[in-house]
């Protein structure tokens, strides 16, 4: 489906990102992980090497502009195009609105919102060329409905949605598409330490919490596993998906529809 097609990824050290860099290689794609965190995302490059797969590590802040073009162009000189981007980089803080830092809000915005603006512009002009490419945001159920405490998260979110509708009519003509991914809860190393720390301070198991808080909301019943959201950005990537634009394709387990 992604055989010989190069990607570019962002905040792909760990968790959602690098699953589908991982997801991408294991399909014959050459794959460029990015992350501000320049161990990780060298492990994380050096892990699919060592499996024989064509990958390479870059160190890249999504917030800094000039970081993007330059991890853009260090992957077109290494693989000669860009056929998917996937802004994928992501932060969270919760607080209420009161007491949420404008700082850590203006953060949370540029690396969720202003970031895939930045590298969908940057990438453009590639794709153009190219008459062909895919373009993924990693966005949320948190882009579709509220959820108290989030504010800068689901401000993002929801942008990153309207990001996503604009580009894929300004790629439409030119072989571009564009789509938002929403995802519910996913099992990440993220949500599982987010989750211990709520059972640590209601003095219950992680079990627990999984049945009392996170169930109730899920009609399946469970987290999502990363290899399930990585699986649907290979299908939006893929020639098959080439009808499919300026779409917010949710996969929750049900989340929403209740
Ligand atoms: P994660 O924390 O494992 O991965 C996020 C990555 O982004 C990290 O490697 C981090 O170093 C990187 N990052 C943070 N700031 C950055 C910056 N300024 N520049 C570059 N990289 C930066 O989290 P995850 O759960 O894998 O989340 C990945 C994406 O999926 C995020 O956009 C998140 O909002 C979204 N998402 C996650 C879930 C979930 O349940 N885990 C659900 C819906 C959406």
């Amino acid at each position: 489906m992604v055989e010989n097609k190069v990607v570019f990824i962002t905040g792909a050290a760990s968790g959602i990102g690098y699953e589908i860099g991982s997801a991408f290689a294991k399909q014959g794609a050459k794959v460029a992980l990015s992350d501000i965190n320049e161990e990780k995302v060298k492990e994380a490059a050096d892990q699919l090497k060592g499996e024989g797969y064509d990958c390479m590590g870059l160190v890249c802040d999504v917030t800094k502009e000039e970081q993007i073009q330059n991890a853009i162009d260090q992957t077109v000189e290494k693989y000669g195009r860009l056929d998917v981007l996937i802004n994928n980089a992501g932060l969270q803080h919760v607080a209420s609105i009161e007491e949420f830092p404008t700082e850590k809000f203006e953060l949370i915005t540029k690396i969720m919102l202003v970031a895939p603006f930045m590298a969908t512009k940057h990438v453009f002009p590639i794709m153009k060329k190219q008459g062909f490419g895919r373009i993924i945001n990693m966005a949320s159920i948190n882009g579709l409905i509220g959820f108290a405490g989030k504010s800068a998260y689901n401000s993002a979110k929801h942008g990153v949605i309207g990001l996503t509708k604009v580009t894929a009519l300004e790629g439409a003509e030119d072989g571009i598409t564009v789509n938002a991914v929403c995802p519910g809860y996913v099992d990440t190393p993220l949500v599982r330490n987010q989750l211990e720390d709520l059972a640590k301070n209601r003095d219950v198991s992680l079990e627990k919490v999984l049945e009392e808080v996170i169930y109730p909301l899920v009609p399946q019943k469970r987290l999502l596993s990363v290899q399930e959201i990585a699986d649907y950005t290979l299908f939006l990537a893929s020639n098959q998906a080439k009808g499919v634009t300026g779409q917010a394709v949710v996969i929750d387990g049900g989340y929403t529809t209740q």
